[in-house]
């Protein structure tokens, strides 16, 4: 079911449970304000989600309401992943679903980076429904 943007923040959320290590979790890269770890059912060959530890629904949520710290180190914590992973030269995806028309499932605020082969063409394809 997608996010309701209106609804407060549930802090029963999976992102929430990840954060509290609740649920198991492969750490990809953890700082004092982000976490990323991989996507349970990838999209890509690499597929890691990423997300700031403060409880912010959403995209729009996080950048109204976070910290310029907590703003700042996820932008550095992306930039440090792809290091990482070693993707600086061959390049990725990043991807912020943000309420219903964008399909977000988590109501916790998370970037997806898609990289590891030539990604599809660019992003938009309107659905169906
Ligand atoms: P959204 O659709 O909200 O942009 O993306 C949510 C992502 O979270 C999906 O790609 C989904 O596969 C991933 N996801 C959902 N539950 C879990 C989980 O328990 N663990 C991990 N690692 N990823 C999850």
């Amino acid at each position: 079911m997608s996010v309701d943007l209106k609804r407060p923040y549930d802090p029963e959320n999976i992102f929430a449970k990840i954060l509290r290590r609740e649920v198991p979790v492969q750490i990809i890269y953890e700082d004092e304000y982000t976490l990323a770890f991989p996507d349970i059912a990838p999209q890509a060959p690499v597929h890691v989600l990423i997300i700031p530890k403060g409880p912010y629904v959403s995209s729009a949520d996080f950048g109204a309401v976070a910290k310029d710290a907590e703003i700042a180190g996820l932008a550095r914590a992306i930039t440090k992943v792809a290091e990482q992973l070693k993707l600086s030269g061959s390049g990725y995806r990043l991807i912020s679903n943000t309420g219903p028309d964008a399909g977000q499932e988590v109501p916790h605020y998370h970037v997806h980076l898609l990289a590891g082969e030539k990604l599809s063409s660019k992003l938009v394809k309107k659905t169906s429904n």
